[in-house]
């Protein structure tokens, strides 16, 4: 008998047809939202799961679940899986780090540029008919080239971020929990530094960090206090990195120029009064969404699941502990 693995949200027809040769597939191929209940229904009698970054695969879920032997999540960072509880119960939890670096960064580098020079607010100006004509003191921005980045967060999508700052002949900052090797900051001509320096010195501050009990609310109003109010913060990493009432209370009063947001503390709902501001460019989670990568994270996801259902160790395993008891 074929393992049984129930795929929650619509995926290439590719990775799929690979998951079809190996095991007998339930796929959400439509999309459809699936509540909590769903999941769990769908879940039941299934070895394996393929996530994506909304699905919440905790302690409480896993209990119900006695069969599942494997979780894949089509994402790098992981905040909806609880791996310390699956670990326990001997269940192998991957996520899907590395391909996406390039396409998160870039769209990183999207949102530094369009929120330095308010994109977003020309562009609507454009298309309302209120451009009437050209203005030496309109739609004023703030220049990027050769001004100081503060990375936080410094792993593979933060290092593409330095990489492409760079290019931009910027003074490169980090803060992270550990410190890079001499040569990694050579290679990227990056400055450790603690946080409050950072957010002191950055004219971009660029969120990469995973969320963790740690990194909630990194950014709130103590931090926008230390800012430049010339400032643009970008937040590609997690929503609830970033205090969002704390953040529109900031772009209200211009204690910081602009923000770039890709993900939103209680997605896809956004703080009050955060949609009226015309200070910050808005994406929905769309860092790592270009076709190529989207691919390979599925790949990588399946590519995952084959393995940890086959007896093999996955190569993106979380707790290699779960594989070891398995
Ligand atoms: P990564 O390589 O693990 O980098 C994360 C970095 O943050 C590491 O250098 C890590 O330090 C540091 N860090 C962890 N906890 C910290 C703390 N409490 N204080 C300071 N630094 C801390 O991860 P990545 O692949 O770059 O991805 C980063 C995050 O981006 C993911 O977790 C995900 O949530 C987010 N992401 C979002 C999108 C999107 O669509 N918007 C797409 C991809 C990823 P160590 O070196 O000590 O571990």
């Amino acid at each position: 008998m074929k393992p049984r693995v129930f795929v929650t949200r619509e995926m290439s027809p590719e990775a799929l047809a690979r998951l079809k040769q190996h095991f007998i597939v339930d796929a959400n191929q439509k999309d459809l939202p699936v509540s909590a209940k769903q999941l769990l229904r769908r879940l039941k009698g299934k070895d394996g799961a393929i996530t994506g970054p909304t699905d919440v695969i905790n302690d409480a879920v896993l209990a119900r679940l006695p069969q599942l032997k494997i979780v894949c999540n089509v994402a790098v960072g992981y905040n909806n899986l609880d791996v310390a509880a699956a670990t326990k119960r001997g269940v192998m939890m991957t996520n899907t780090p590395g391909v996406l670096n390039d396409t998160t960064a870039d769209l990183t580098w999207a949102l530094i540029l369009a929120a330095a020079r308010g994109l977003s607010t020309a562009d609507r100006a454009v298309r309302a008919g209120k451009w009437k004509r050209w203005k030496p003191m309109e739609f004023l921005g703030q220049d990027i080239y050769g001004k100081t980045i503060g990375i936080c967060g410094f792993g593979r999508i933060g290092r593409g971020v330095a990489r492409r700052a760079m290019g931009f002949g910027m003074k490169v900052l980090y803060a992270s929990r550990s410190r890079a090797s001499e040569s990694v900051e050579q290679e990227f001509r990056a400055s450790y530094v603690d946080k409050q320096t950072l957010l002191r010195e950055s004219d971009v501050v660029s969120l990469h960090l995973p969320l963790s009990p740690e990194t909630r609310h990194y950014i709130g109003s103590r931090e926008f206090a230390l800012m430049k109010k010339t400032a643009i913060l970008i937040n590609v990493a997690r929503g609830p990195v970033v205090d969002e009432k704390a953040l529109v209370k900031a772009l209200k009063a211009r204690r910081i120029f602009a923000a770039g947001l890709d993900v939103y503390e209680n997605e896809p709902a956004l703080a009050r009064g955060l949609a009226g501001l015309p200070n910050v460019v808005l994406t929905p989670h769309i860092g790592s969404a270009s076709v190529e990568t989207r691919l390979k994270m599925a790949n990588m996801a399946v590519t995952n699941c084959i393995a940890g259902l086959t007896g093999q160790q996955p190569q993106n395993l979380l707790n290699p502990d779960a594989f070891k008891a398995s």
